[in-house]
């Protein structure tokens, strides 16, 4: 799989694409990543990027004519043979659709992805319309550039690509992971991390005590289906606490609805409302 980041900053990526699992996959030739500086793409000899803003206001824009040149020394295909070549062209902006692990999937099933970094006040609208798939968000909040943006992509992606992860259960088995809850041996669910749509589960390693605080003694006394319940419980708390807009879509066993609705109560009992 091939990412292109077209940026002005193309000095920014030597560090975040360099360690871990994306250098690992890199090195394996799972994944190549490819800089483009957008000031090579400039008619003029003072490589001129940007402009003011047509209407008036804050700022300056990327001109369209830099971002087209880089995009068309790609080779890209043209936008209606783009599924079939298993290519996409994606616009960095706070504006556009949000970038979650369901997209992620979708991107790592591609053989090119192609991400047009903005600054500035953002990149002139037609770049947005006549060469962009989509327009992809990382939250709501606003950088000031998009390459954080590319390189929260391209890790998300990667580590999804078969055999860049030491064990490809561990990207479906955490949050945002598989929908579907698999049953293991004892009755108890198989994916114990965030399967059917729930957050993970806390983690914890040695020490068994620290600072006072010890881990959960069901964790240590060996009883497997203890586990495995024990995480579910906890990850229906977690998703409940910090993102109890998952729950909706969660795939929840009949048990694990009645222990959603009991830490729903234990939950409204703490905090009354006035
Ligand atoms: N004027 C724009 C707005 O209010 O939506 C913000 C432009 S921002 C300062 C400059 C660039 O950062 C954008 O063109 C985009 O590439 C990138 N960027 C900012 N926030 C982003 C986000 N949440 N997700 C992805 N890219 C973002």
């Amino acid at each position: 799989m091939r990412f292109e980041i077209v940026t002005l900053f193309p000095g920014f990526f030597s560090g975040p694409l360099d360690f871990g699992v994306l250098r690992r996959a890199q090195a394996m030739g799972l994944a190549a990543v490819k800089l483009h500086d957008l000031r090579r793409y400039t008619g003029d000899r003072r490589g001129t990027v940007d402009d003011r803003p047509y209407g008036g206001g804050e700022g300056m824009v990327l001109k369209p004519e830099p971002m087209f040149d880089a995009v068309a020394a790609l080779g890209v295909s043209a936008r209606e043979e783009r599924v079939e070549r298993r290519e996409t062209v994606v616009l960095l902006s706070a504006q556009g659709s949000p970038f979650t692990q369901a997209v992620a999937h979708e991107l790592a099933e591609l053989e090119r992805v192609v991400l047009l970094c903005g600054r500035y006040e953002g990149v002139d609208e037609r770049v947005n319309d006549l060469v962009c798939d989509r327009e992809l968000s990382i939250g709501d909040y606003v950088l000031s550039g998009g390459e954080i943006a590319a390189a929260v992509i391209v890790d998300a992606v990667v580590r999804l690509l078969p055999g860049s992860l030491g064990n490809a259960d561990s990207s479906r088995f955490e949050s945002f992971g598989v929908r579907e809850v698999e049953m293991g041996g004892g009755g108890g669910p198989r994916a114990t991390h965030g399967a059917g749509g729930l957050l993970d589960y806390p983690h914890y390693t040695r020490p068994a005590e620290f600072r006072g605080v010890g881990v959960p003694e069901v964790l240590m006394g060996g009883d497997h289906h203890a586990v495995r319940t024990w995480r579910r419980r906890k990850a229906i708390e977690k998703t409940l606490r910090n993102r109890p807009d998952l729950l909706a879509g969660a795939v929840l066993t009949e048990e694990e609805r009645a222990i959603l609705d009991e830490l729903r109560r234990e939950m409204a009992r703490a905090n009354p409302v006035p």
